[in-house]
């Protein structure tokens, strides 16, 4: 969760892409499906739910469109120059993106409020217990990979 008007600075690994994203989030998930284990070489990435308008970027990050489990485009943007992922924008209702936590200035200021696409989680990944899990997508989200 991030609340209404808390900001939050974050940007790439070398400095390129800087943004200011601004609260309150929609959600905030672990995703384990098997696209974000591609695209960030880890087990699960934590990804922030927001409103488009709610993040200002400066910098222009390399995109790359595929298409996600349901069927409709997903594209992550990162930096061309050191491949730090930023954000996931996709067909999805509402304008909303999803903000990669990794890449805050201080991720721990974000709590993850629940685990999804759980049937492609590795066996070596842990999750806090306590967090609600989903086979797939947590019905109010329409995070579609
Ligand atoms: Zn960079
Ligand atoms: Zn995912």
């Amino acid at each position: 969760m991030v609340d209404a008007g808390t900001v939050l600075d974050g940007g790439c690994l070398c400095g390129e892409i800087r943004y200011r994203l601004t609260g309150p989030s929609l959600f905030v998930s672990q995703c384990c499906c098997k696209d974000c284990q591609k695209a960030t070489g880890t087990g699960h990435t934590t990804i922030v739910g927001i409103h488009k308008s709610q993040l200002a970027i400066e910098g222009t990050p390399k995109t790359y469109t595929n298409s996600g489990e349901s069927g409709g485009s997903v594209t992550r943007h990162f930096c061309g120059t050191c491949g730090g992922r930023i954000f996931t924008s996709g067909d999805m209702p509402g304008e909303f993106i999803m903000v990669q936590a990794g890449s805050l200035d201080n991720p721990s200021l974000v709590t993850p409020e629940s685990v999804i696409y759980l049937k492609d989680a590795v066996a070596w990944d842990h999750f806090d217990p306590a967090l609600p899990k989903f086979e797939i997508m947590q019905p109010r989200d329409n995070h579609t990979s």
